[in-house]
């Protein structure tokens, strides 16, 4: 089986197995999400989302964030770790949202790439679930388990994406990522894969070399 085939029984089995796959992070709108996804760095999508729920309702604006106070802020996200440095580009954030895009978030890898803690990971989330131009997310679950199926021998996150990228259709990257981190959960855990009952055991070339 080559690497095309084995990407499309892998995708295959993923939708089957996971059809409601969507992303667990808690958002209304894509100022939302690009502020969650900054704060899910090193941190759980669960407790983002507690940290969310007073966040948003006080922060109701992309110049609320612009505005803010860099020591309230920083208090008010330091549950998600990291707090100093995340808030800084937070603010940082939504002051060049404000300058250059007129308040809105902006829909080329390029651009979100020039805002302050955004990353190819981050930038791709919001093409993919925001705009719907698709995008590989290579966080930690989807590094590993691509890995360990046999769709690449990468290891550095980027070089990850774009090995895999062409392998998976644009319409399809978004909600199989989504899927990745769902099964990265359920089965196919960073020290104990439970192999024995996950549906890719039968082309997955961690079980079959
Ligand atoms: S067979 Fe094991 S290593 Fe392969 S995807 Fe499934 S759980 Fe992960």
């Amino acid at each position: 089986m080559n690497r095309q085939e084995l990407a499309d029984k892998f995708v295959k089995i993923m939708e089957e197995t996971y059809p409601d796959a969507v992303c667990s992070l808690e958002c209304e709108d894509p100022l939302q999400l690009l502020i969650s996804v900054q704060l899910a760095a090193q941190c759980t999508d669960a407790r983002v989302n507690i940290v969310t729920r007073t966040l948003f309702p006080k922060y109701p604006d992309v110049y609320a964030y612009a505005n803010a106070d860099l020591h309230e802020l920083e208090q008010d996200i330091k549950p998600t770790g990291f707090y100093h440095n995340k808030a800084k580009n937070i603010i940082g954030c939504c002051r060049r949202l404000i300058d250059v895009y007129g308040g809105k978030v902006p829909d080329t890898m390029e651009d979100l790439l020039s805002l302050p803690g955004v990353g190819r990971k981050t930038a791709n989330l919001i093409l993919g679930d925001v705009f719907h131009k698709g995008g590989m997310v290579i966080d930690t679950h989807a590094k590993r388990i691509l890995k360990r199926v046999g769709l690449t021998k990468e290891t550095d996150p980027t070089k990850v994406e774009f090995d895999v990228e062409t392998l998976i259709p644009r319409e399809k990257q978004s909600d199989f990522c989504h899927r990745l981190v769902i099964h990265g959960r359920e089965l196919c855990d960073a020290r104990k894969p439970k192999c024995e009952l996950c549906p890719a055991r039968e082309i997955c070339e961690e079980v079959r070399s």
